[in-house]
Parts: structure tokens; sequence; C-alpha cells
């Protein structure tokens, strides 16, 4: 039993993130139920951590009886129709408190201490739409045309190390445009009000794409504390265009040979003052040249005035893998897409869970083990291995 992972995975989330406490404290609005929400939301977490790809593969899981040893001797499991019926009327409240609080408690154990790239502790915001369908809706389902769909952003570390992701908010039908870039930045707004409650300055930078290049967001992060990256649009206000102008007129300030992955980056930089900010920003453009002889650039605007332009490129391609990470990762990966479950809170709460388990899965991974293993794939391998060879937990 001493390599058996499922029960060092169960052992770690118990006795470091006291998952257990947050779960026996859910509660959901059925009528005299068979299930208590805390036995029929276990057994969907334990299925999100060995990554199950859909509801599907959950159905015959516990209609399996696999997760049976899990829970002590005699505790029934609900089925996945259950599940489906309990997810649509959750607290949603109780989850994110779960998430919040493991956060919480790895800010506590140290592991953004050192920061997450050169010292600084760095945030990259994402938002996407999920569970598109012109079949299947629900009422909280966002509309374009016969199209329908959720959408959410959310807020994870970059970096080195453990990657966490530490919120997220839904576009509220009705409240937030679906259809415009706007409709993004106020649920972003709304996410990092909320973050900032949450962790205080847990964030030094918050790294964002080119929608958020504006006033509206650069004024609402440096309000919270927090300095930003923001790439800059194609078309944007006068400030913008004028400094890019002036740019185009100079000299690069460094030139990188051999950059990781690049045969040279031309660096141009000036500071300048945007439209309706109060403090000066620094304008930066990362000129790359690629190995096949490629060209393509990068355009910044930052308020991190000292900042080495190293440290703000690797920033930005940080930026970048986590576009193409945390909800890919999720839609690819987690399955996302084939755990839909409309209705109610069920889109949020699955997306909470996965979250979580994630979390878990990456502290576990990077904290517990210690890179031990190469992948998550194959921590992920060991651990179902370790679920099939479980006798009764401890
Ligand atoms: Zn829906």
């Amino acid at each position: 039993m001493r390599k058996n992972y499922f029960v060092k995975l169960m052992n770690y989330m118990k006795n470091v993130y006291h998952i257990e406490n947050g779960i026996n404290k859910l509660t959901d609005e059925r009528v005299s139920p068979k299930y208590k929400t805390p036995q029929v939301i276990m057994p969907l977490l334990l299925g999100f951590m060995i990554r199950v790809e859909s509801m599907n593969e959950l159905k015959f899981r516990l209609k399996e009886n696999e997760f049976i040893n899990v829970f002590s001797r005699g505790t029934k499991l609900p089925q996945i129709d259950t599940i489906r019926d309990t997810l649509k009327v959750l607290e949603i409240d109780g989850l994110k408190v779960i998430l919040h609080h493991t956060v919480r408690r790895a800010i506590a154990n140290k592991v953004f201490n050192n920061g997450t790239i050169d010292g600084y502790v760095v945030g990259a915001i994402d938002g996407t739409k999920f569970f598109g369908s012109k079949k299947k809706f629900c009422p909280e389902c966002l509309k374009n045309g016969n199209h329908n769909f959720h959408s959410g952003v959310v807020i994870s570390t970059i970096g080195d190390g453990t990657v966490l992701t530490v919120g997220f908010e839904m576009y509220k039908p009705g409240v937030d445009s679906a259809f415009k870039d706007e409709g993004e930045l106020n649920v972003a707004k709304r996410l990092i009000t909320d973050v900032s409650r949450t962790y205080g300055n847990l964030f030094d930078v918050l790294v964002y794409d080119a929608l958020a290049c504006n006033s509206k967001w650069i004024n609402h992060c440096l309000k919270l504390g927090a300095d930003v990256v923001v790439r800059v649009k194609k078309n944007n206000n006068n400030s913008i265009r004028a400094i890019k102008k002036k740019i185009n007129k100079q000299d690069p300030i460094e030139i990188w040979s051999n950059e990781k992955g690049f045969e040279s980056v031309k660096v141009y930089e000036s500071t300048f003052k945007m439209d309706n900010v109060e403090q000066p920003l620094r304008f930066a453009k990362f000129a790359m040249k690629h190995k096949n002889g490629k060209r393509s650039q990068i355009m910044i605007v930052t308020s991190c005035m000292e900042m080495s332009l190293k440290t703000l490129f690797k920033m930005i391609r940080a930026r970048w893998d986590i576009e193409n990470s945390i909800f890919n990762n999720l839609k690819t990966e987690c399955g996302l897409e084939r755990c839909y479950v409309h209705g109610g809170k069920a889109v949020e709460a699955v997306i909470y869970l996965i979250f979580i388990s994630a979390n878990i899965m990456q502290l576990f991974l990077q904290r517990r083990l210690k890179k031990h293993y190469e992948t998550q794939k194959e921590i992920i391998r060991l651990t179902i291995k370790g679920l099939y060879m479980l006798d009764y937990l401890p």
C-alpha cells in the first residue's frame, strides 16, 4: 500500500487542504433527498480528480462501484441522474469557498513565496465560451441567433512551478453583453475585484490580452494595487497610435540573439501617457525573427516601469501559453465539453469542481511528489491504478 498514489492523493487532499470539510458543508435545494449533498458531490470530485472524460464515463464508473472503497463500509453512492439533478440546485458559494480555501492554504504553505516569474507573482486572465450547442440549451444560456453557449472568465497564476486557478466568474445573461469585448471586460473587472477581496495583494502583475488595452481596465487594476501588462490592439485610441508611430521611427533599445526559441528579438520601448490614465505607462515592442526565418511581433503596454524587458517578455509569452492552456486544457484534457450538465447552477458547479480537482492535482504533483514524475498524465494513470488496488481507505 505504501506506493498507492490514490491513497497518497486522498491523504494529501484531506490532511493538507481539508477538502472534506468544505464538501461536508455543501447544501442544495432538493426536497427530502435520498442522498445528502456531500455524498453526491464527493464521487463527482473524485471523478474529476482521475480526469473522467465525460459524464457517461462517470456513469459507468459509478455503476461498476469503482469509488465505493473510498467511503466507509455500507455507504451507498448515487447514480448519475442524482448527480445531475443535484448540480442544478447546488449552493454554488460552498464550492467557491472550497476553491478559495485551497488557494489561501497554498499561499500559507508558501507556494508563491518566490513568485512565479522572476520573483513576481503573475496572474493571467482568460475568457472563453463553452458548451456551445445548437440543440441543447438552458435558461442560463447566452444566445447568438440559434447558437447557445455559456461564457466565463478565469484567472490563474502563470510561470514556473505550480499553476493554480484562483478565481472564476460567469457571464450573467442580460447583464454582460455576450458579443462585445466590453462584456468580457466587465466580467473580468468583477472577477479581479473579488480576487483582491479574497486574497489581498496576491498578484504583483496581471496579464491580459488586447481587449483590456484601455484606461478602464488599467485604472481598475492600479486601484486594486496590481500592475498590468496588456497586449496592444491593432486599432487603438489616439495616445496608442501616437506612441506606435514614435516607436517605429526609433532604433531598437536592445537586440537579443538566440533568445529561447527565436533567432533574434529586437526590442523597442518608450514611456508615454495614455488618455484617461493618471500615471505614465510604458510601451514596448518585441520584433521576433523565428528560426525558420518568419517574423512576428508583440506590442504591450505596462505600468511596470522598472521591470526588465526580458521579464516582461517572459510574462507575455507565459500568458500566450495560458491562452492555449487554462480553458483549452479544460476543454481537451479535462473533458469539459463532454461534462455538460445544463440548467440552474450546473455549469458553474462543474467548472468549480474541475478547477478544485485540477488545483489539488497540481499541488500534489509539484509540492508533495516534487516533480518525481514527469507528467500529469503519468500521475493520473498511477492514481487510477491506485484506486483499482484500493481495499478500504484507512
Ligand atoms: Zn445552458
